[in-house]
């Protein structure tokens, strides 16, 4: 493990793209979690594989020679709201690896202390949205989502004031990298054309640099961005999940789902469906989520408008015709998913209106998203067996899964075949909120990690399930469901 390769070329850029911070100290910490496949990926030193070193790093009680920690700053549109300045108010950049596979990766600790972007925050994290993020970054590497990931969680023997007093820990969130739309948005409101040309070429090169090479690698930046973007959003969609707070700040530049804040996996299908609290407008809802992407990118072009052409005109023309392919982007992506979810390799235009009116059955039966696709593997010899128990209007189901059936027959693959993908593609266990909920209430109340890290097993191999894990793959009860999911900061 002697290959641990580490860079700064964040903090290499200096002020004002990110300041010094150094963690503040914790009085207990205890491990809850360290995920040794990452830390393999990472050539992490053994010497921090959930041992004594480990616990002090990875709770900001001792700081490694290979650690230059900083704070990052960035703005952002929250809620369709300018805040100007926001930044890493409760997390720091520890440092920059470059992998086993020669990529590089941020490693972050969330919920090590104030920072000078904390405003009146106290920079810490309570245990049940550390664990929560945990659970379900990894459980979207497992889904095969673009998404930062969980190297550690630890207590930190404090605790941290909410609605109530809660434990306090620290998350080890690992990232292609942390910067955002809002990144660019804080150097434009508060930096030089220079400053935004710097910041512009740092991200081309670390994320995007092919672009380097086109005749306008600024205008090539915005379109990677857009299909990566389109391509996230579409892949989202496909397991039923809402981010739950899309602002301009939690939208990474490298496509990778950022900030599991309320995000959740929905249960019975509702194309409007919100959990997040403080969303009482749905303004992040499922179905509303390609629209917020395109809206943010609108804010990420503007910041680029300057280095796009001398001439503003000239400049909004052409971002406009590049987010302009957001939608058709997003739209075929989708569109290939949702047909390979129900068994079709060929994708044509025309499969549009099989998803669509299965969507709309799922969502006139509320049938739940995550078990309908599941099941629907067992109705593609039998329309009478698997999927079909979720409709409570039998007539539309069979008049849909004849059609569907007719559909499947026009490929010349084998029945069997078409049902050993579809339950590649249709995970078994998720991350379903009710489950979480008890996971982090078991944690939290009882000191009992049993359930967090049966889930998280579980997690890890979505498209199996161990007979002993059956009830995972359930919908909830009613008096399981779970109506709203908070931020918790
Ligand atoms: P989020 O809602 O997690 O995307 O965070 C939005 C902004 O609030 C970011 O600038 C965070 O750094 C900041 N923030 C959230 N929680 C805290 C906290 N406990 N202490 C300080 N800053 C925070
Ligand atoms: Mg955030």
């Amino acid at each position: 493990m002697s290959n641990f390769t580490v860079q700064h070329s964040l903090a290499d850029l200096g002020a004002p793209f990110s300041v010094p911070c150094n963690p503040t100290p914790v009085p207990a910490p205890q491990w809850l979690a360290f995920n040794s496949e990452l830390a393999a990926e990472l050539r992490l030193p053994q010497q921090y594989w959930q041992s004594d070193d480990g616990l002090a790093v990875f709770s900001g009680n001792a700081l490694p020679d290979w650690a230059t920690p900083r704070a990052h700053a960035y703005a952002g549109h929250q809620f369709g709201h300018f805040v100007p300045q926001l930044g890493d108010g409760r997390a720091l950049l520890l440092a920059e690896v470059i992998s086993a596979d020669n990529q590089r990766f941020d490693i972050q600790l969330k919920g090590a202390g104030q920072t000078p972007f904390s405003r009146r925050g106290d920079g810490r994290a309570p245990l049940g949205p550390v664990l929560r993020e945990y659970l379900v970054s990894e459980a979207m590497h497992a889904l095969g989502v673009p998404t930062t990931r969980a190297l550690a969680a630890v207590l930190t023997g404090d605790f941290v004031q909410r609605e109530t007093a809660e434990p306090g820990a620290v998350l080890t969130r690992v990232a292609a990298s942390h910067i955002r739309i809002g990144s660019f948005q804080y150097i434009a409101a508060h930096g030089d054309l220079p400053q935004l040309k710097t910041f512009a070429d740092y991200v081309i090169a670390r994320h995007y640099p092919g672009c380097a090479n086109e005749a306008n690698p600024y205008l090539a930046l915005l379109a990677a961005v857009v299909a990566a973007q389109a391509k996230l959003v579409a892949k989202w969609m496909s397991l039923g999940f809402i981010h739950g707070v899309m602002n301009t700040d939690n939208m990474s530049i490298a496509g990778e789902t950022i900030d599991y804040g309320p995000c959740a996996f929905m249960d019975s299908f509702n194309p409007a469906q919100v959990y997040s609290f403080i969303d009482s407008q749905g303004r992040y809802a499922w179905g509303n989520q390609p629209r917020i992407a395109s809206w943010n990118l609108a804010r990420f072009a503007e910041t680029l408008l300057p280095l796009l052409t001398e001439q503003p005109e000239k400049a909004v023309e052409l971002a406009t015709e590049v987010l302009q392919g957001f939608n058709g982007l997003n739209e075929a992506e989708f569109l290939r998913l949702m047909t390979a979810k129900i068994g079709i390799v060929n994708t044509t235009n025309a499969d549009e209106v099989l998803i669509r009116d299965l969507l709309n059955l799922m969502s006139a039966n509320k049938a739940d998203f995550s078990q309908s696709f599941r099941l629907l593997s067992q109705s593609v010899t039998d329309s009478s067996a698997g999927a079909a128990k979720l409709f409570a209007d039998q007539q539309g189901w069979q008049n849909w899964a004849t059609l569907w059936q007719q559909r499947l027959g026009t490929h010349g693959i084998a029945l069997s075949a078409v049902q050993q993908q579809m339950d590649n593609t249709n995970p078994a266990v998720i991350p379903r909120n009710h489950l979480i909920a008890d996971a982090i209430t078991l944690a939290t109340e009882q000191a009992d990690l049993s359930l967090f890290n049966r889930l998280h097993k579980a997690l890890r191999t979505p498209f199996t399930l161990a007979d002993a894990d059956a009830d995972f793959a359930l919908p909830p009860t009613a008096a399981q469901c779970i109506a709203n999911t908070f931020c918790g900061t």
